[in-house]
């Protein structure tokens, strides 16, 4: 791309770094902004920076939070010993707007993937063990994607906290093995969540 001004150039450049933009979008994205009223590219920036400098990782269940604790962490109406495994926090929204969880959540910060250099070490998978060596956590509800990613992250971890006898149990979804849980729609979802099968169950079948 051959550009007239440097400025545009530098612009173009950092927006195309973005997963899923190329060069021709990022240059519509950028001369979009430039025709609409500079302040509006100053609340998208600050937006992003305000995000990057005051964004924090709840203490408790490392979901993305304004707060130490998260507000879903600090509702005191939430039955804090059960905890659903989640991937993101992208899961985290897909069941709350299912309205049917009252435990808490424990995002994992991704799943496990030697292919892509993903391992139990670099997952929150201790703070999770310790939470159920600890006595607070009396059910572990998994609910990553039926990857083999996902399948493989739910198995190190079951075997990681089976010694300490607590109820373990997978989501019983009505979707196909590979989908993601962020897409499957509300009312399955809220479902598998209510009927969900026995962790020990899951891998007989
Ligand atoms: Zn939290």
């Amino acid at each position: 791309m051959d550009f007239s001004s440097k400025l545009l150039e530098n612009a173009v450049n950092e927006v195309s770094r973005l997963p899923g933009i190329g060069k021709r979008t990022a240059l519509r994205l950028v001369l979009h902004l430039l025709k609409q009223p500079s302040d509006n590219t100053k609340y998208l920036t600050n937006a992003l920076t305000q995000l990057r400098t005051e964004v924090k990782e709840c203490k408790k269940c490392h979901n993305i939070s304004d707060t130490e604790l998260c507000h879903i962490c600090s509702n005191p109406n939430r039955k804090e010993e059960i905890v659903c495994v989640v991937e993101d926090i992208r899961d985290v929204m897909a069941i709350e707007n299912t309205g049917q969880f009252r435990g808490l959540y424990h995002v994992l910060g991704g799943k496990i993937s030697p292919i892509e250099g993903v391992g139990p070490q670099n997952l929150n998978i201790e703070s999770l063990v310790n939470k159920v060596k600890s006595g607070e956590v009396k059910e572990i509800i998994f609910a990553l994607s039926s990857t083999m990613e996902g399948d493989t992250t739910n198995f190190y971890i079951y075997k990681q906290i089976e010694k300490y006898n607590i109820t373990t149990s997978t989501i019983a979804r009505g979707i196909s093995v590979g989908d993601e849980l962020e897409y499957a729609d509300e009312v399955t979802l809220g479902r598998s969540i209510l009927n969900r099968i026995p962790f020990g169950d899951s891998l007989k079948q």
